[in-house]
Formats: C-alpha cells, sequence, structure tokens
C-alpha cells in the first residue's frame, strides 16, 4: 500500500487522480490532500478518503466550517507542509496544484527525495534549471502526468539512453481557435477560449490551451524532464488528441502512446510506479477513425520563437516567460485585455529581460516579482 499526498486534491487533476484511487483502493492509502480554498469539496473528499492531513494554502478562511471541526490535523503553513511531505511514510507525492503557486510543493517533494508526480508543469518551466539537478541530488524519482510528458515517459525504454532518440514529437489538440487567423484572435471571448475541443480542465490550461502557450510550456517542460535539446523536440497539431506524443529513435523507428483524451489514462500510468493499474476507459475506436496532423497556425510563431529561446538560454528566461503568462491569463479572465493581447504582453516582458543564471529558489521567486511588475506595466500601456 503505497501512501500518497495529493496536492491540488479539489481541482480537475485532482479529481482524476481521485477516480484513479477509488478504483485501485487496495494500492494507495490518500494520507493528506492540499488545496487553495474550495473547503466544501475538500471537505466531500476528507468523508470519503479519510486523509490524516489537509493543507490548505490560500488564508482568510472561516473557521466554522465543518472541516475545521471534523479533522483537527489542519495544515496552513509552508512549513508544515514540508514537514507533512518529509515524513519517512510518505512514498508519492501529486504535485497538481494549478500555477506558479504549485512551485514550493514540486521543491519539497523534489528536496524530500520523494517519488513525485508531475502535473504542475509551471514549476518544471520556472525552475527546472533548480529542480532537475536537485532531484538527481536526491535522488528524487519525477514522474511525468501532463499527457505528452507520460506519452513520452511511456514510449522510452527504461534503461533511458537518450543518445538512442533523434525526435520527440509533441502533438497539440490546436484548441479552440487554431483555424482563426491571429487577425481574428482579438475579437473571441473568454466563453469561446474556455470550450476546450478535447479536453475538460481547470481554467488556467484551458485558456493556456487556447494561446497554444500550454504547448510553449510543454516544450519546456519535456527539454528539462528529458533533458533534450529544443532542436531534438517538433510541435504538430492533431486535433484528435489521440496519439498524445511521440518519439522517433536513431534507427528510424517511431513510437505513440494513445487513448482516448482522459487524464485519468496517464495519471493511473504515473501511479503504477512501472506497473499497469487497471481503470475503466474508453478504447479506442480504430475502425473509422481518421488521424490528422497538421504545422502550428499562422501568426503563433513568435510564441513558439521565444519558448525555444527558453530552452536554448535556461536561467530565469523560464520563470518570465511562466510569469508573463500567468498575469496576462489573470488579466484576460478579467476582460482587462483582449485574447491577441495576451501574446503581446507574454513578447514585451520577456523582451524586458536579459538571460541570468538561477543560483537557487529565492531567485526563482524574485524574478518571477519583477516579470509579474513588469508585465502590469505592460498591460496599463496597451489597455
Ligand atoms: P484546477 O484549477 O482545476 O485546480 C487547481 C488546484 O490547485 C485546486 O485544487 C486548487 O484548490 C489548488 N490551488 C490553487 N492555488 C493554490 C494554493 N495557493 N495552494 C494550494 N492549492 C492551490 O487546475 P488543473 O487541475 O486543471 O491543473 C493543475 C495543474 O496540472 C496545472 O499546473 C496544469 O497545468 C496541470 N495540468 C492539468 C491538466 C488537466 O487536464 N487539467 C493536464 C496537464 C497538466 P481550490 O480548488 O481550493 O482553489
Ligand atoms: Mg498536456
Amino acid at each position: 500500500m503505497k501512501n500518497i499526498i495529493l496536492l491540488g486534491a479539489t481541482g480537475s487533476i485532482g479529481e482524476s487522480c481521485l477516480n484513479v484511487i477509488r478504483q485501485n483502493k487496495k494500492e494507495f492509502n490518500l494520507l493528506g490532500i492540499g488545496l487553495g480554498s474550495n473547503l466544501d469539496k475538500a471537505h466531500k473528499i476528507a468523508q470519503e478518503f479519510e486523509p490524516e492531513h489537509i493543507f490548505i494554502g490560500e488564508p482568510d478562511l472561516d473557521n466554522s466550517h465543518q472541516l475545521f471541526r471534523r479533522y483537527p490535523r489542519i495544515l496552513n503553513s509552508e512549513n508544515e507542509l514540508q514537514q507533512l511531505i518529509q515524513d519517512s511514510n510518505v512514498d508519492i507525492v501529486v504535485s497538481a496544484i494549478s500555477g506558479f503557486a504549485g512551485l514550493k510543493a514540486s521543491y519539497f517533494a523534489i528536496d524530500a527525495g520523494k517519488t513525485i508526480l508531475v502535473a504542475n508543469k509551471e514549476s518544471i518551466v520556472a525552475a527546472g534549471d533548480i529542480l532537475i539537478p536537485l532531484a538527481e541530488a536526491k535522488n528524487s524519482k519525477i514522474i511525468p502526468v501532463d499527457s505528452e510528458h507520460n506519452a513520452i515517459h511511456q514510449c522510452l525504454p527504461s534503461y533511458r539512453n537518450l543518445d538512442e532518440i533523434a525526435k520527440i514529437i509533441i502533438t497539440a489538440s490546436g484548441g479552440p481557435f487554431k483555424d482563426k487567423t491571429f487577425k481574428e484572435l482579438a475579437e473571441v471571448s473568454l466563453q469561446d477560449a474556455l470550450k476546450h475541443p478535447t479536453w475538460s480542465m481547470g481554467t488556467k490550461i484551458t485558456i493556456d490551451s487556447a494561446t497554444l502557450v500550454n504547448k510553449c510550456l510543454e516544450l519546456i517542460e519535456a527539454h528539462h524532464l528529458f533533458q533534450i535539446p529544443e532542436s531534438k523536440i517538433e510541435i504538430v497539431l492533431h486535433p484528435q488528441s489521440i496519439i498524445h506524443s511521440m518519439v522517433t529513435f536513431i534507427d528510424g523507428s517511431t513510437m505513440a502512446q494513445m487513448s482516448n483524451p482522459n487524464m485519468e489514462v496517464p495519471i493511473a500510468n504515473a501511479l503504477g510506479l512501472g506497473r499497469r493499474l487497471p481503470i475503466n476507459f474508453e478504447p479506442i475506436h480504430f475502425s473509422g477513425l481518421n488521424f490528422s496532423f497538421e504545422p502550428i497556425p499562422e501568426g503563433r510563431g513568435v510564441i513558439f520563437e521565444i519558448a525555444r529561446e527558453v530552452c536554448n538560454q535556461g536561467g530565469n528566461l523560464g520563470v518570465i516567460f511562466n510569469a508573463a503568462n500567468e498575469v496576462a491569463v489573470e488579466s484576460f479572465i478579467n476582460k482587462d485585455i483582449n485574447f491577441a493581447d495576451i501574446y503581446r504582453v507574454i513578447e514585451r516582458t520577456f523582451n524586458s529581460f536579459p538571460c541570468s543564471k538561477l543560483n537557487n529558489l529565492d531567485d526563482v521567486f524574485e524574478y518571477d516579482k519583477q516579470a509579474r511588475i513588469q508585465a502590469e506595466k505592460v498591460i496599463k500601456s496597451i489597455s
């Protein structure tokens, strides 16, 4: 029986993860959960799974909530979360808090040498230069949950000889606006942007999928996780979202991982730690199914050039890129800027910072702060 800490339990990935655990009850004990502020949902999860620890990340909470009366082991400081993660009983940490807010959790798990299932791509994008060497030093195993990276993880042989990889092909659905010209993007609404054609996900990643910035984040994430140069990573649109990514080896063979778009599949793979866990899934009905592949749509190339520069130069550039995007997405959700402005905010913020080395996690937080201030300035100048 493996003890799990599920951070981001009340979110979309959290829900999928709980579904996999529910279907494999004998394998897992949910030792702890973490959330931001959704106490009602946390209460329901606690009633069903009876975790010993509940971490609440966002303060300003009403102590009269029944969660506090029934579960005395509430943690609401980062120190307490770190202590919990360090506990020798913890076998697996699932990092599924959304956005930069998830960085500390990823860091604590890696620093404690735990097996970490990473959904929170932002922590790898912003702090890959710190986290990947730390994982090596602390013997922490990072298993990707993001469907593309989990697909690559499944396509790679266990001995992982990176010299044998000719190319990694990351697929993208293209989101709801793949057939729109760049000019038309200025007119799209928040509601339209939230209608993802194939995946059901949290708000922030759904907007990232519509801008294709999600694919940029995934390019950088793959570069760090698989220690592969960006020149060996290709992005291709695959609107059916059935092939989740592919690896071409130097002998000319290409391996692909497929499933219907359902995050329970990569989560089950990651939680299985090398074994296959049974889950209920919708099989692919191949007969009559057409696969198609397309290039990245017109006008979005610049954002990918920036992402490739992040891979090539490293250092603080991932922090800047991520922070600019988070601020821009929030402003778009608040209707302060239009959809196409998200690209402008990222580009202008990114171009305001020279590349610098990251020495430690404090540097990551400092650059994140500076980039957010700069992104706000850009937003003021265009709105
Ligand atoms: P959601 O918005 O659905 O959920 C976010 C989770 O994070 C919630 O549990 C939320 O708690 C919690 N949270 C937010 N802020 C804090 C905080 N400060 N402290 C503690 N917990 C916090 O997001 P998703 O599940 O969609 O995404 C989670 C991560 O997984 C993201 O990094 C995303 O990029 C990645 N991912 C998601 C995929 C998907 O299919 N959804 C696919 C691949 C990657 P509360 O509910 O209380 O606000
Ligand atoms: Mg993905």
